[in-house]
């Protein structure tokens, strides 16, 4: 189990990192969604033991990792860019690390057969790697991290040069190999689809610090800050105003430019405060508003559609612009 307590990094004085903390558990994957330059790559290099904190503690099965070098921590990383050594071939790239190990020949060659068939590329072993596809390099990279059996995998965005179809084949694969593997995982990526595809548990990281930390549906439906909910562009963001002073529990009631709401609140307000709330559409109940549609565009299988006042919805089937429609919504408070 990896844990992560109140780890904090600076460069020229600007925090980057500000309190991090978390645990991965046996057999689990976990996937950091922040955007870009919102310190994912450092996190995993200190995980790796390439960079230090300037605070806090990474433990492995409660051991403090502070004075363990990086080659015996015994944790992989697979990178965007593969890492793959182009002057050896296939079978060589990924017994490099079982190599350095002092392994038989024969466990070598077993192992590495055995590799390449998890990672689909069965007879690619005397290949180059430059008559490797963008994809198949990445699988090689792959079984070259899993071959040293690490007691945890770390994923640097790593199917960030891959193109759309390819990346989800991918991914599903990778989830698959890592659940029969049970090797703990770290994934990170700015990619939201790639991040819910491939997580047992998302974290959110948001200006240094991780804003929510749960399984992909409770993130989803649940985001519970406005931040969260900005990052994964859940539901509509509105304002609200506190009708009546609320001590943290029940529900309370919320004036808005759509009505007036009675929210499920689990924070302190008073009388007249400003908030704001998330106005998820709902299929299954809630208050029922009239909107104006303005625009629709087409989205996949559904359209998305604006509407008054800029709230957003999506609808089956294309209304027409200028039309009155009536939808369910529900309204959680974001604080
Ligand atoms: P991410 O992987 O989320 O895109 P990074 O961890 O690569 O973010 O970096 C976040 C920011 O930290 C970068 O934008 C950069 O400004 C800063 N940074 C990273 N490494 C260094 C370094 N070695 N020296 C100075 N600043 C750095
Ligand atoms: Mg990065």
């Amino acid at each position: 189990m990896l844990e992560l307590v109140n780890v904090k990094k600076s460069y020229e004085q600007k925090p980057l990192l500000k309190n991090i903390s978390f645990k991965v558990n046996a057999g689990e994957t976990i996937c950091l969604l922040g955007a870009s330059g919102s310190g994912k790559s450092t996190l995993l290099r200190m995980i790796a033991g390439l960079e230090f904190p300037e605070s806090g503690e990474i433990l492995f099965n409660h051991i403090d990792l502070a004075s363990v070098p990086p080659h015996l921590r015994d944790f992989g990383l697979v990178f965007q860019d593969y890492g793959l050594f182009p002057h050896l071939d296939i079978f060589d790239n990924v017994a490099f690390g079982l190599k350095m190990r002092n392994i038989s020949q024969e466990k070598i060659n077993a192992r590495v057969t055995d590799m390449l068939e998890t990672v689909n590329l069965q007879g690619f072993a005397a290949r180059k790697v430059t008559e490797l596809s963008g994809g198949e390099q990445q699988r090689v990279a792959l079984a070259r991290a899993l071959a040293v059996e690490p007691r945890l995998l770390m994923f640097d965005e790593p199917l960030g040069a891959l193109d759309r179809t390819l990346k989800e084949d991918l991914l599903h694969e990778l989830r698959a190999v890592l659940h029969r593997t049970k090797i703990p995982a770290i994934y990170v990526t700015h990619d939201q689809d790639e991040a819910f595809t491939i997580a047992d548990r998302i974290l959110l990281l948001h200006d240094g610090e991780i804003i929510r930390d749960g399984s992909p549906a409770d993130v989803w439906d649940h985001p519970n800050s406005i931040h969260a909910a900005r990052m994964l562009g859940v539901g509509n963001i509105i304002e609200g105003r506190v009708k009546l002073q609320n001590d943290g529990r029940g529900t309370t009631n919320m004036v808005t430019a759509f009505g007036a709401f009675d929210v499920t609140c689990g924070h302190k307000h008073s009388a007249g405060e400003s908030v704001s709330l998330l106005v998820k559409q709902s299929d299954v109940g809630g208050d029922e508003i009239q909107l104006e549609v303005e625009d629709i565009f087409f989205k996949q299988d559904q359209f998305r559609v604006k509407t008054t006042r800029g709230l957003f919805i999506r609808l089956k089937e294309a209304p027409k612009i200028g039309e009155i429609i009536r939808v369910k919504i529900m309204v959680e408070c974001l604080g």
